[in-house]
């Protein structure tokens, strides 16, 4: 596998960043800051966690969140089966220090429910990880980067970045893969799949997200 680097779009400015870079343009960001500024007055302060979660084994898909850190882990939970994980509503599950929050807790392994809101058990510069599948596992590595004051009217899960597709290379040839084979075991381009005849009913398309390829995951 050839080494590159990761980048990714700033959701307010469209300009891409690279991964290692991305954190520093949010802070300086003319548009962000510009937006932040127009929005004010009339809006209440809400205190947020910018939040950086990417795959546990694939660093290339990541995400830079804006959450309230009053949200429930649920919340969470169901923004990142949304944008990144649903498949066939299986199980998930974060592990903060130590201590498990399911989704559907087993009291015999001490689980806990994913009712307790962020701010109670996570603090700026905390690494937790996330699960979805305990068969077929998509693991996720989340970090919080910071807790921050802003004036807004909404709740809601703010997208300040996000990766560009890593670009997969077919395993036959030299173009890029569009669909996806046995997890990930082989990457074909549409060319090589109708060259070897591939049953397409195995097949799943190319996607952005940690899961591609995995279980039933079609990114829809
Ligand atoms: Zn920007
Ligand atoms: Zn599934
Ligand atoms: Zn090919």
């Amino acid at each position: 596998m050839t080494r590159y680097t990761s980048k990714g779009k700033c959701s307010f400015c469209n300009a891409i960043f690279s991964k290692g870079s991305i954190a520093s343009h949010l802070r300086t960001c003319k548009q962000r800051k510009a937006m932040l500024k127009a929005s004010g007055k009339k809006q209440k302060k809400i205190k947020f966690f910018h939040l950086v979660v990417e795959g546990r084994y694939l660093p290339e898909y990541w995400l830079h969140l804006l959450i309230p850190s009053s949200s429930p882990l649920w919340y969470l939970d169901n923004f990142l089966r949304g944008i990144w994980l649903e498949c066939c509503n299986h199980l998930s599950a974060f592990t903060i220090e130590g201590e498990r929050y399911s989704i559907s807790p087993l009291a015999d392994f001490d689980e806990k429910e994913m009712n307790a809101a962020l701010c109670d058990v996570l603090t700026p510069g905390m690494k937790f990880y996330h699960e979805y599948d305990f068969g077929t596992t998509t693991e996720l590595t989340l970090r919080i980067v910071s807790e921050l004051e802003s004036f807004s009217n909404s709740e809601s899960i703010q997208i300040l970045a996000r990766n560009n597709p890593p670009l997969i290379v077919c395993s036959f040839c030299e173009k890029l893969a569009t669909q996806c084979y046995g997890g990930g075991e082989e990457w074909l381009c549409d060319e090589c799949i109708q060259k070897y005849d591939y049953d397409e009913d195995m097949l799943l398309p190319v996607v952005n997200s940690p899961r591609v390829g995995m279980c039933g995951y079609t990114g829809q």
